[in-house]
């Protein structure tokens, strides 16, 4: 296990850890090396992607479709609580 010095605090932290556990400053070895691409992109962009798409697509949609939904939401609410 390999350590490597802080930036932030120049305490001596494992290539390892994610953030310095002195001083919280988050380390990007891994990063630096490929910035658009971390260890963990397989799964990630999938996701946020995805979440992405739906935010932008909710900020897009006019007021009166969220209106809609909402009362959909609000609907199907009720009938899940009263309807048994
Ligand atoms: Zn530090």
């Amino acid at each position: 296990m390999a350590l490597v010095q802080c930036p932030e605090c120049g305490h001596q932290v494992s290539s390892q850890a994610p953030a310095c556990p002195s001083c919280g400053h988050p380390l990007q070895n891994r990063a630096a090396s490929s910035p658009a691409q971390p260890q963990n992109a397989l799964q990630s962009p999938h996701v946020w992607g995805r979440v992405a798409v739906a935010l932008g697509a909710w900020l897009v949609t006019p007021w009166i479709a969220k209106l809609i939904v909402a009362l959909a939401v609000c609907v199907l609410a009720y009938f899940m609580f009263t309807g048994r």
